[in-house]
């Protein structure tokens, strides 16, 4: 990733803002991406690309009358917004991990049993490990929370099904779906991050999940992590992973909560508001309402234990004018201290994290 130091309001930054959006690269939005209501309120004017400094412009966030999804109006056109994609993170490889350094009885203990839980529930062939993980996973909680999200809560594949991870990046979640057996197949827009997962073999294209029309009941599972929030039509593309599905086939879902407790904490500085890249942002009542109309079942909102403190860390460095990635604002003790005493309900939580079904 690159590591962006900067204060947000240096006078580059301001240079990069004040030059507008060209207007012929603009689309109107009449209406709510996710229900179709016109009916409006201004949430918050004059954002800018405080998060990675690449796309000029100043933008309007509305929020919907009817269904309280955020989206902005006017927004980049679908022929332009790879301008805003310049420096974004999945262009690079994740770095490799660090050398293991010796570890005490008790970490051996604990990756023991992490590994005997997910080689049960997911597949994997992790060691050391132990069966008991298993058990000791099903009693706690947060922890197995932790592990499922780390693996998409993704069903143990039987041999041959396939997966499809639309807006793949750099490869790292088909990484941890090959792991597991899936046959993994990726598209993302991005000709930077499709690059990098070539190079490390992954079976990828350019493009979005259109590249695969004409194609029905083709996958067994799909990925939609941190997509929807990107692409101007989140119900078309719901649509189409639905008709990609096999019957009894699964989709996770995951994107940033403008009804959590963070976004109304730190209002237009909240990091998962991310304009002009975040085109439309969903509470999870507006996400789940639209997945039933869909058609899709068993709708199941997961739980992210420990997500909130990454988010309101970034979201206190934009709030002070910083680069959230400037690693010299830490995050205040009272600050900490809320996102480690109070778990939110799942519908204030920073992510919407769910996975469905097409029925049988
Ligand atoms: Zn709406």
């Amino acid at each position: 990733m690159t590591v962006n130091n900067k204060r947000s309001y240096d006078a580059q930054a301001l240079q990069l803002w004040d030059a507008p959006w060209p207007t012929e690269e603009l689309e109107a939005v009449p209406c709510c991406p996710v229900c179709g209501d016109s009916n409006k309120a201004l949430m918050f004017e004059d954002l800018v690309d405080n998060v990675f400094f690449v796309a000029p412009g100043r933008w309007n966030m509305f929020r919907c009358r009817e269904c309280s999804s955020g989206y902005l109006d006017p927004r980049p056109s679908a022929s332009s917004i790879g301008k805003a994609y310049g420096e974004y993170y999945t262009h690079t490889n994740t770095k490799a991990a660090a050398a293991p350094i010796a570890k005490s009885r008790l970490h051996l203990l604990k990756k023991k049993l992490r590994n005997g839980y997910t080689n049960i529930r997911f597949g994997t062939n992790n060691q050391p490990s132990t069966k008991i993980g298993y058990w000791v996973f099903q009693l706690l909680k947060r922890k197995k929370q932790l592990v499922d999200v780390d693996y998409f809560h993704l069903p143990k594949p039987a041999p041959g099904q396939k997966l499809l991870d639309v807006g793949c990046g750099n490869g790292n979640a088909m990484a941890v779906a090959k792991s597991i057996g899936w046959q993994a197949v990726g598209v993302d827009p991005d000709p930077k991050a499709i690059e990098a997962a070539k190079a490390k073999n992954f079976n990828v294209s350019l493009g979005d999940i259109r590249n695969f029309d004409g194609q029905s009941k083709a996958f067994d599972a799909i990925i939609l992590s941190h997509v929807i929030e990107h692409v101007p039509d989140p119900s078309q593309t719901l649509n189409r992973a639905f008709d990609l599905l096999v019957p009894g086939g699964t989709i996770f879902v995951d994107t940033p909560n403008i009804s959590s407790r963070g976004a109304r904490k730190f209002g237009k500085n909240w990091r998962g508001i991310e304009a002009p890249r975040h085109l439309v942002l969903f509470n999870s009542k507006s996400l789940v309402r639209l997945m039933k109309e869909i058609g899709f079942t068993e709708i199941s909102l997961k739980g992210r234990p420990r997500l909130a403190r990454g988010m309101y860390l970034e979201s206190h460095r934009i709030s002070c004018k910083y680069s959230p990635y400037n690693e010299e604002l830490k995050l205040p003790f009272h600050l900490k201290l809320q996102t480690i005493i109070f778990t939110p309900k799942r519908s204030r939580q920073e992510f919407i994290t769910l996975t469905a079904k097409r029925p049988e």
